[in-house]
């Protein structure tokens, strides 16, 4: 048999428009940061259709109430492809009912109905495709292009769409730690090393109204660890426990921002990289999750308190580093009689602390 005859059972070849989503689908998962996961969707389907515009939107809220879209990944052809920057202020991003036609694709998903909708849009079509992973933020695929897409030129796509999904899920159940669904310690290290990168980079990043000259506008590091939770244990069994661990992170969640990154490190305790503001701003902003803690009615418990430490986060530190100071602002907090927030600069200041890097001994003297 010569190379071009095949035999009936060779496999067909499929042509450009398979080797082209094949491609994408490597590319897609070779990617391991789940910012640019969607930025790669986007532009992947623009190159696959050929499409003026692709967008990816997610569902996101500081509350489950109010929801808002922010684009994950915008491809337009002949520029670079964009995302909102994950610090993006929610008020200034469209409510989840000002787009009704992405609103209605991911209410029709969740009710396991058609999962396509197209709309004439102007002179373009818009075809909206639901993203199906379980995990992580609910978001939908949005496609423009000047005629309407017929269903096979879709097909690649929503097998594009499955793969993608499957690989969300893997990505986010790797990422996060199964009992509180916040980020877990494996990842800090990854995340730590963007918010560690020198202060005139990070300022020259940051939105103009969050620059504000001669504040600080990098990283803080908090480290928060639950008082007296062996007690909890012991007294009411691990289920409640748990079910406390499950409501501290709720209310993390519930009392930083959005753009905040919220981790549980293991055990009773949890880690908080605060992006931006002064030392006192940082405060502010541990404070309101301590005294949220303190007042929430925990179901049998009652009352549950939490220990703080924090830092500021310097570009020449190792996670390692500032998660020691972090943790010595923790040890005082403990010593000095819990359901406190203390800073580890301000312990130096007092006297209270030595700072290990200032001390030409490195040593670390307490008390
Ligand atoms: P302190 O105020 O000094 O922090 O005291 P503590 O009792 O909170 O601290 P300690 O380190 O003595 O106890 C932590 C407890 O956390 C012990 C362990 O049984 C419990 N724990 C760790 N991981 C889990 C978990 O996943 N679920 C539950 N229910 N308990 C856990
Ligand atoms: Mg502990
Ligand atoms: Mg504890």
């Amino acid at each position: 048999m010569t190379p071009t005859e095949q035999s009936p059972l060779a496999p067909t070849v499929r042509g450009p428009v398979a080797d082209e989503a094949i491609a994408q689908l490597a590319s897609l998962t070779a990617q391991r940061d789940r910012e640019l996961l969607d930025v790669s969707l986007a532009q992947g389907v623009l190159e696959l259709l050929s499409a003026p515009r692709v967008g990816v939107y997610r569902l996101i809220g500081q509350t489950e109430d109010v929801l808002h879209w922010v684009c994950c990944g915008l491809a337009q052809r002949g520029q670079l492809t964009v995302s909102d920057p994950p610090w993006v202020d929610l008020s200034s991003l469209p409510l989840k009912e000002e787009c009704p036609l992405r609103a209605s694709v991911l209410e029709l998903h969740q009710a396991e109905q058609t999962e396509l909708v197209q709309a004439p849009d102007d002179a373009r079509f818009v075809t909206v495709l639901p993203l199906m992973a379980e995990l992580g933020l609910p978001g939908v695929l949005e496609i423009h292009t000047t005629t309407q897409l017929a269903l096979p030129a879709l097909r690649p796509i929503q097998t594009l769409l499955k793969v993608f999904a499957n690989f969300q899920n893997l990505l986010e159940s790797s990422q996060r730690d199964a009992l509180t669904t916040l980020l877990n310690r494996q990842t800090f290290d990854a995340t730590f090393s963007k918010a560690s990168v020198p202060e005139a980079a990070d300022a020259s990043a940051l939105p103009p109204g969050e620059r504000r000259s001669g504040e600080v506008t990098g990283y803080w590091l908090g480290m928060a660890d639950i008082d007296h939770f062996k007690q909890v244990n012991d007294g009411f069994g691990h289920l409640i426990g748990d079910e406390v661990l499950v409501l501290v992170a709720r209310i993390m969640r519930q009392s930083f921002r959005h753009y905040d990154r919220l981790y549980r490190f293991g055990g009773e305790e949890f880690v908080i990289l605060l992006r931006g503001g002064t030392e006192a701003e940082a405060h502010r902003a541990f404070e309101r999750f301590r005294l949220n803690v303190e007042n929430y009615p925990f179901p049998q418990v009652k009352r549950v308190t939490v220990s703080v430490g924090f830092t500021q986060v310097h570009h020449s530190d190792t996670p390692h580093v500032s998660f020691s100071r972090a943790d010595q602002g923790v040890y005082c907090a403990k010593h000095q009689g819990r359901n406190q927030v203390l800073c580890f600069e301000r312990l130096v200041r007092e006297g209270v602390l030595v700072d290990s890097k200032a001390d030409p001994v490195g040593r670390v003297e307490m008390f």
